[in-house]
């Protein structure tokens, strides 16, 4: 049992890092993107709905947009102060210690987060906990408008039992608070857990005069309510794309290119023997990780350069040709080494070295300018339900990869994105599995001026090529950006 002065002592304690979750840089940094009103968005729902899930998916995508987002999860502030083996009991209604310690933690945590929207830079604050009392809710909302915060409320709701169990069996088990427990009995405990919340459980009505989303049944049916706003109406289409099908992304960068070579920036160059070697061999990794497998071939996504159409050359289905997955246009320095750019243009290169994320090459692109052509192509590739690979170019990669990866716009650049590198993603409850596969086309093969795959799978492939955006090559590529 918790006692009083536990909980006491921990809610005067300050704001800790270890109960956010967020992968946020530094509070004192200044946020770069233009004033926005603060929201806070206040997750509802019973147990085992998926808002953890969602809220980390929501942070994932705005702080991908350049918008500051935490997540700030009661459930590790309870883990934190009474420790993670607390039984279903403490979660009954009836026991007054139990109920007392929760409201207390769950203040805490609201402080908190309303601390770090007014004084530490935060945009947007997402308040993760059940808040599945309209009571609950009425002082949540009353404390957050108070401070002139916009209150959006996201209730999950779920009503199929296998749904449940499958999210207990996946997420619960793994928790710190059922280590050591054998996964029968952890079941039967979380599912207590359950039903204790589910005797005071109230889902929002109209009357409570909030703004607020449901998501029910894995978003099979979604409710809007008094939504305003740019941003709400961002979240509204983001959140209908979701899903949580199995299924993996597969990021990779176009086979070596003559530019490469030369460490040039932008152009439209072929590949060198080198990276025709990596089309051959990526072509037969993905026969590997699917048609020998008995699985249909993913969807192939490649920009509408030559370096990366030609990469997927020897794979045998069509591909799309994004022109918003075409590489950072570097203006003025298109066709230049960085050695170049340094000797002709000082006052780039150093604006450059300073803030790569926001320096826009003269007549051409910044990282900020790629992320927001790139957010339609995301909110597709969220959308569809099949496995994908994408094919294109340093910069792009690396702002797909960290959108994935729940990364911030600042940590783009520099992402590690080697050339004949297979980044797989798979994503899971929270986030994403990651396995990095390293081709490596080796020099001694290519004696053998490649053509097609070495096992001949794919001697009779004509791939199509299927075009989004306008066709002309503008952009440019650069295994510098
Ligand atoms: P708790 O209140 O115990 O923290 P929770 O509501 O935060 O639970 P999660 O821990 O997020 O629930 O549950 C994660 C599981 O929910 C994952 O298996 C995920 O696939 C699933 N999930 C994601 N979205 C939904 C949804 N809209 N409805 C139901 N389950 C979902």
């Amino acid at each position: 049992a918790v006692s009083y002065n536990d909980v006491a002592a921990f809610v005067s304690m300050p704001l800790s890092s270890s109960h956010i979750e967020s992968n946020s840089s530094d509070d004192d940094e200044e946020s770069k993107s233009f004033p926005m009103k603060k929201l806070a968005i206040v997750m509802v729902g019973l147990p085992a709905r998926g808002k953890t899930h969602i809220a980390r998916y929501i942070a994932r995508y705005l702080n991908w947009l350049g918008r500051t987002t935490r997540v700030f999860n009661v459930g590790n502030y309870r883990r934190e102060l009474v420790g993670a083996s607390q039984p279903a009991q403490f979660f009954d209604p009836n026991n007054q210690e139990g109920r007392q310690a929760r409201w207390e933690l769950a203040i805490k945590c609201l402080d908190d987060m309303i601390a770090w929207l007014k004084h530490q830079h935060g945009q947007v604050g997402i308040y993760d906990a059940t808040n599945n009392t309209k009571e609950r809710r009425k002082y949540v909302k009353e404390r957050l408008e108070a401070e002139c915060i916009r209150v959006l409320f996201l209730e999950s709701i779920c009503e199929d039992k296998s749904i449940i169990e499958h999210n207990v069996m996946e997420t619960k088990l793994r928790m710190p608070d059922y280590q050591n427990m054998d996964p029968e009995t952890a079941v039967e405990d979380f599912q207590r857990r359950i039903a204790n919340y589910e005797v005071a459980n109230e889902t929002i009505e109209d009357d409570e005069m909030v703004s607020y989303i449901k998501i029910i049944n894995l978003g099979r049916t979604i409710v809007l309510h008094q939504l305003t706003g740019y941003l709400q109406g961002k979240l509204v289409s983001y959140l209908m794309n979701m899903h949580t099908l199995p299924r993996s992304i597969y990021l990779t960068r176009h086979g070596e290119s003559e530019y490469n070579v030369e460490e040039r920036l932008g152009g439209d160059p072929e590949l060198t023997p080198k990276g025709q070697l990596y089309a051959v061999q990526l072509a037969q990794y993905i026969h590997k990780e699917f048609t020998a497998q008995g699985k249909e071939l993913p969807l192939i996504w490649t920009s509408q350069l030559r370096r990366s159409r030609h990469t997927v050359q020897f794979i045998p289905t069509h591909n799309i040709c994004w022109r918003a997955l075409n590489e950072i246009n570097a203006g003025l320095c298109e066709g230049k080494t960085l050695n170049d750019v340094k000797q002709l243009y000082p006052k780039i290169y150093e604006d450059r070295m300073k803030d790569k994320l926001h320096f826009r090459y003269p007549g051409g692109e910044s990282y900020v300018d790629v992320i927001q052509r790139l957010e339609p192509v995301m909110l597709e590739m969220e959308r569809l339900r099949e496995s994908i690979l994408i094919v294109s170019h340093n910069a792009v990669i690396r702002a797909i990869y960290g959108f994935l990866i729940g990364k911030r716009q600042e940590e783009c650049p520099n992402l590690e994105v080697p050339l004949h590198v297979v980044i797989k993603l798979t994503p899971r409850a929270y986030g994403c599995e990651e396995a990095r596969i390293e081709l490596n086309p080796h020099e001694e093969l290519l004696s053998d001026s490649p053509s097609a795959p070495s096992s001949n799978v794919y001697s009779d492939a004509i791939p199509k090529q299927v075009y989004f955006g306008s066709s002309e090559n503008s952009f440019s590529d650069g295994n510098k950006n």
